[in-house]
């Protein structure tokens, strides 16, 4: 089975019907690219870029460690485009063993992601400035978590404006970013027409989307057994949040851990998903499925599965 697989490298992704799909890495470091490329990734769609942040003792990275990892990671994948987010610290990523028990209620609702971001406003512009400057060296797309609320958009693409102005005044040289928030509140894939608005692309995250659609912690596992993918609310999000990208012709992808379990190809692809980023251990086996589907005969069979009320039994019927 794995040599088998692994022959599929360099096949490209697309369905029996002609659809080209894109299949994309998840990272955590810069040293991941290398992975990523060798599973036959076509570019990042997820680096997580807290990873550079934690552990640090309070000594975050500056600007230039940060551009220089980036940069790494951009030139490590060879001229594919690669998507950044910004920090995503908070609730199950804190930035410190230590301060996991500073006093957060809740964490998963508290201060995290670009709230995070947008309390240290310092910080967040040396990233945006960081990432800005490794758009120089390939195609980058920033990618801004966990998004809620239009002022937070507002107050994220203000200083994205900013940062870029800082190195206007100082003579940086950095290129051009496509800007995407992250769909993972269903408050945000609720206001879906109003991210399209300001933003050039989506990415749905589906970990957390079903944490807070389900209201179930994703890291408590005395719940664990009610946190479910497949629940019709969390697939109408994730089906309208894709259809509405479809439908103003905006690139979507989904950058959960469903986007690499190949249960969900099908109906992904059954709901207009064309663009999936994950674990690079699982891209081949993600790419088996879109080879053997007919994305036309899975689009009607995808909206009996979401309008069911128990999709996971059709699904695998
Ligand atoms: C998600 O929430 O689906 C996601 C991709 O982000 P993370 O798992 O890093 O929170
Ligand atoms: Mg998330």
């Amino acid at each position: 089975e794995r040599g088998r697989l692994s022959r599929l490298r360099h096949t490209p992704a697309v369905t029996l019907d002609g659809q080209k799909i894109e299949l994309l890495a998840n990272i955590e470091m810069p040293d991941d690219a290398p992975a990523a490329l060798k599973a036959g990734a076509v570019g990042v769609g997820l680096f997580r870029s807290e990873f550079l942040f934690m552990g640090r003792h309070g000594n975050l990275p500056d600007e230039e460690e940060q551009y220089l990892a980036y940069r790494r990671a951009v030139e490590g994948m060879e001229g594919l485009p690669v998507t950044i987010r910004t920090v995503d610290v908070g609730a199950d990523k804190p930035l410190d063993e230590s301060r996991r028990d500073e006093a957060h209620l809740n964490p998963a609702l508290g201060l995290r992601a670009i709230r995070w971001s947008l309390s240290e406003p310092d910080m967040f512009r040396t990233q945006l400035r960081a990432i800005l400057r490794a758009a120089a060296h390939g195609k980058v797309n920033l990618l801004i978590p966990m998004l809620a609320h239009g002022g937070e958009i507002r107050q994220t693409l203000s200083l994205l404006d900013f940062a870029r102005a800082e190195l206007d005044n100082r003579g940086t040289a950095y290129g051009p970013v496509d800007v995407g928030a992250m769909i993972e509140v269903p408050a945000a894939a609720l206001a879906v027409r109003t991210f399209l608005k300001y933003f050039d692309f989506l990415s749905i995250g589906t970990n957390d989307l079903i944490q807070y659609t389900l209201a179930i912690d994703r890291a408590d596992e005395s719940v664990a057994h009610l946190y479910d993918p497949c629940h019709p609310a969390v697939l109408r999000l994730v089906a309208d949040t894709i259809s509405e990208c479809v439908r103003q012709g905006k690139g979507v992808s989904v950058c959960g851990e469903m986007a690499g379990d190949t249960q969900f190809t099908r109906l992904l692809l059954g709901l207009g998903l064309r663009s999936f980023s994950m674990h690079p251990a699982q891209i081949l086996a993600v790419k088996q499925e879109v080879l053997r589907a007919d994305s036309t005969r899975l689009a009607e069979w995808a909206q009996r599965v979401i309008e069911s009320e128990d999709p996971a039994a059709l699904m695998a019927a």
